[in-house]
């Protein structure tokens, strides 16, 4: 993950890197041995990760220290507000939307989700939606970015590939190829702003619930306490539950439809990552708007896409058709062919691409 080179440039670089991968006898020889990113993006990702950590062990000690009335409504109020604005910006913005296309939306509405993204702290956007389109592409098998199980069978294996799957992947350069799944994004001159834009968006996500708690407070200690609660608490704990969709739910959970690798349905990070912990459902129906198949599987970002739809700003909303449902469904009734199609552990990190037997 490159946090620091505008989309284009990565692409450009990205697409002369296969050009030249092509024409040479021993394509990709030194880069498949070596997952490190540059120094420079390696120490932006170590202050993009750790920066909130610090913020959330800050705060933690100074309601230690203060008792905890000295945190009262207005940081709450902005702590929940911002996780409710960032978070939907990934999950109905970068993820069901630009990712999967799983609604079409006015161009103003995708500028705004993309914007809502990019204060979540987890990249921007373009990157984020190529390392997604390729963990679909080749999920749980060679060339996935953050899978748990590439790592090999064992429990400590497990575990390593569990650390990998949820923070070790982001110290990784990208496997090759990914920018070319992007394509539609990096013709949309909108999103390319957005993007080249992104450092932007994440201070102004933290200067905003600052100056919001400091203005009610008429404090400058509650701009500080609004921007720790508003800005830095919220993009760890949004951070974590993002990233437990790659490591916890490939993991632990329940798999009830059919899919070609070992994504399972949690409820704990459904609640948490507004709808997206559905995640067995997520990779049976990429395309689907709705990851809550069920009447009782709580999907708080498909409940934001239908209001979309009811006020005009969603159209083309797509959800998987019964039929459709019950075919996934029946495969996983005969153990023999659902356990077919499982991919295998293999025993290598992830990041480069190699060809698995
Ligand atoms: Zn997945
Ligand atoms: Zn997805």
């Amino acid at each position: 993950m490159d946090l620091l080179t505008p989309a284009q440039t990565w692409a450009t670089r990205e697409q002369q890197r296969d050009e030249n991968a092509g024409t040479s006898p021993e394509p990709h020889h030194a880069e498949a041995h070596d997952h490190r990113m540059p120094l420079a993006q390696r120490v932006t990702m170590f202050v993009s990760v750790v920066g909130p950590i610090v913020g959330l062990i800050a705060a933690i000690v100074l309601l230690w220290d203060r008792g905890p009335a000295s945190v009262g409504w207005p940081e709450v109020v902005a702590m929940l507000g911002m996780y409710a604005l960032a978070g939907f910006g990934v999950t109905v913005g970068y993820h069901r939307l630009l990712t999967h296309r799983a609604f079409d939306a006015p161009r103003a509405v995708r500028v705004l989700f993309a914007i809502c993204g990019s204060v979540a702290a987890q990249g921007a956007t373009i990157r984020w939606c190529a390392t997604h389109r390729r963990h679909h592409q080749t999920s749980d098998r060679a060339g996935d970015p953050h899978s748990p199980h590439t790592h090999g069978d064992g429990v400590l294996d497990l575990l390593r590939g569990v650390w990998h799957a949820h923070m070790g992947w982001l110290f990784h350069r990208d496997a090759p190829d990914t920018a070319h799944s992007v394509r539609d994004l990096l013709a949309d001159p909108l999103i390319v702003l957005v993007d080249r834009l992104y450092f932007f968006w994440v201070i102004l996500g933290l200067v905003i619930p600052g100056a919001l708690v400091g203005l009610w407070e008429g404090t400058w200690s509650g701009f500080w306490s609004g921007l720790v609660w508003g800005g830095l608490v919220r993009v760890c704990l949004m951070q974590h539950v993002t990233w437990s969709i790659n490591s916890v739910c490939h993991v632990w959970g329940s798999r009830e439809f059919h899919t070609t690798d070992h994504s399972v349905n949690n409820w704990v990070c459904a609640v948490l990552a507004l709808g997206e912990g559905w995640h067995n459902n997520h990779h049976a129906f990429p395309t689907s708007a709705r990851q809550g198949l069920r009447w009782w599987q709580f999907d708080s970002s498909w409940l934001i896409i239908r209001a979309m739809e009811r006020l005009g700003l969603a159209r083309n909303v797509r959800t998987p058709t019964p039929a459709a449902m019950r075919a996934k469904l029946e495969v996983m009734r005969d153990p023999s062919v659902a356990d077919r199609d499982m991919p295998p552990m293999v025993s290598h990190p992830t990041g480069a691409r190699r060809d698995v037997a």
